[in-house]
Formats: structure tokens, sequence, C-alpha cells
């Protein structure tokens, strides 16, 4: 897996920091990971990202992104 594929490839993407934040916030609430906005470098706009050690990425469904915690051995 490249840099690229685990920071852009896949992710939800928000125009600006304030609706990654939003989201964060709200996936929190739902009982989901503690995420962190981070600018993308590859795409230019904002990606959620995880805290380091947890394998958790965001897949977008048709009710908004959902957090995919990924168990790793
Ligand atoms: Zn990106």
């Amino acid at each position: 897996m490249t840099e690229y594929e685990i920071s852009c490839l896949g992710k939800v993407r928000y125009h600006q920091r304030a609706y990654a934040k939003k989201a964060s916030s709200r996936i929190r609430r739902n009982g989901g990971p503690n995420l962190r906005p981070y600018h993308c470098q590859y795409c230019l706009q904002w990606h959620l990202g995880h805290r380091p050690g947890h394998a958790t990425y965001l897949r977008t469904r048709l009710n908004g992104p959902v957090p995919v915690q990924e168990l790793t051995p």
C-alpha cells in the first residue's frame, strides 16, 4: 500500500477544514473513533485521519461517511 492509497484514496474529501471537523465530531458522538482533520497533499482537500496505531478508514455510504475500523492482528 502506498502512502497515497493510505492517506487519500477511498477517503472522504472535505472542501473545508470546518466540514471535516463537523464530520469528526459527529462520528465521535456516534461512538466512532476520534479522527483528526488533515490537509491532503495529493488532492489538496481535507480528510479525516486516525491516531497513529489505529487503522481506521472512512468509507462513503448513502447516509454519509461511515468509519470502518480494520482489525489488525
Ligand atoms: Zn486526498
